[in-house]
């Protein structure tokens, strides 16, 4: 199995004033099409110091993808450290200075001369099409490795980075790569893994992969095979697997979030959905109004900080509120309710909670959050404890009330 290393390249990166999401995008795409990435160096503007990353990351990759560098201005040294370590001059390439010269007219602007530098590439190298700048991209192969240097600017590089796919994998070894994606809430990463065991082993094809992000789990099943008709096979066989394993911790697959999954429930099932929020400020009627074609089953959101406010707006009794405190199991069933029933909805959310971080105490301590489901048949309430800073718990605790009510369709 080929494996890749990525070498991002900028001072920006390492003054911490850019953060490295080049790394990121490109160690997942490549991953999903069956190219591990072993190591990420991250280096300066300097053409030593960059000859001497990717000589490392040449020990451990047979792919070396770096990303940044290729601007021109005098600190984009890239092109000139690459030809330094493939032991070339860089060469004027004039079907690239017509396409540098031809997007500057295209965009109406007068071509600085700065920019013909971007022309050169290193003697006996390919030029990668920029479809969205003026930096063409460099690919070249030296004693079986591939070498490939990209643009810093995200969108440039993502771009040039689909463009470039098909030769990534064909150089990987022409082997069909089937990736599926399942999306799970409710256990934590080190949970999903204990339950799946030696699925998860590195160097198991198919592959086992997961993510983390706000308390969703991604899991990437990819699996890799000469043959395509049995690589799916492979991915569809481990998918039924997890599925049977994981039970409802799997909410869905792809992109899917879960907003989407409860509102293509609600609308299949013809039901509605108001909400009740404290400590989330709106966040949730945000995700869940954030799906296209939400005015179907979201009817009503009410944000109530205020204990007047849960009890001119929804009804809370003064004393519920007096007796057992905004932030209690008792209030966030009342919030739930009364929103069902101002709402005139089928189902409703109400939650109430210490976001932080202040306002804890030792009985109710910052990160405490009752989230409560009503609806005909029950008002269901539970009670959280989020250990994070405020904007984590708040995205938690909404995630987790949208999953309390995906359970609850
Ligand atoms: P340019 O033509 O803009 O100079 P370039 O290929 O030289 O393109 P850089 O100058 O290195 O790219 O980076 C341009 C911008 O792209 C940076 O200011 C930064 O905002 C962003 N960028 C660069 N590298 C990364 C990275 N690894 N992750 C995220 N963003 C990045």
């Amino acid at each position: 199995m080929k494996k890749a290393t990525i070498v991002s390249i900028g001072n920006e990166l390492l003054s911490g004033r850019t953060v490295d999401t080049n790394a990121a995008y490109l160690a997942a795409q490549l991953l999903s099409i069956g190219i591990p990435v072993t190591g990420v160096y991250t280096v300066g503007d300097d053409i030593d110091l960059i000859v001497h990353k990717i000589r490392l990351a040449g020990d451990d990759g047979d792919i070396i993808i770096s990303t940044g560098g290729l601007g021109p201005t005098d600190d984009d040294v890239t092109r000139q450290a690459v030809a330094k370590f493939l032991g070339v001059e860089l060469v004027l390439r004039n079907e690239l200075m017509n396409q540098i010269s031809g997007y500057f007219t295209a965009h109406n602007l007068q071509m600085p001369a700065k920019n013909i530098i971007q022309a050169y590439i290193p003697a006996g190298a390919e030029a990668i099409e920029n479809q969205c700048g003026t930096a063409p991209g460099i690919m070249a192969r030296s004693n079986g490795t591939l070498y490939i240097a990209m643009p810093g600017v995200p969108t440039e590089m993502k771009e040039m980075f689909i463009h470039i796919t098909p030769q990534l994998r064909e150089f990987a070894g022409g082997q069909a790569v089937i990736s599926k994606t399942l999306k799970c809430f409710g256990a934590g990463e080190s949970v999903i893994a204990g339950m799946l065991g030696d699925m998860m082993q590195r160097g198991r094809n198919p592959l086992i992969n997961c993510t983390v992000e706000n308390g969703v789990v991604t899991l990437y099943v990819i699996a890799s095979h000469k043959d395509s008709e049995t690589a799916e096979q492979m991915a569809q066989t481990d998918v039924q697997f997890l599925k049977n394993k994981l039970g409802d911790i799997i909410y869905g697959h792809d992109r899917q979030t879960l907003a989407e999954v409860i509102g293509e429930k609600l609308t299949h099932l013809g039901k509605t959905v108001a909400t009740a929020e404290s400590c989330t400020g709106g966040l949730i009627a945000k995700l869940i109004t954030d799906i296209s074609g939400s005015s179907k089953y979201f009817l009503q959101g009410w944000v109530t900080y205020s204990n007047k406010a849960k009890s001119a707006q929804l009804g809370v009794p003064a004393e519920l509120i007096e007796k057992y405190g905004a932030v209690s199991e008792q209030v966030a069933s009342a919030m739930a309710k009364g929103a069902r029933d101002m709402a005139g909805a089928d189902y409703a959310i109400g939650i109430t909670g210490i976001a932080g971080p202040t306002g804890g105490t030792e009985e109710k301590p910052t990160g405490l959050v009752y989230i409560s489901i009503a609806c005909d048949k029950f008002i269901k309430t539970e009670r959280f404890v989020f250990r994070s800073d405020r904007a984590a718990v708040r995205i938690r605790a909404a995630q987790t009330a949208l999953n309390m009510l995906r359970k609850a369709l």
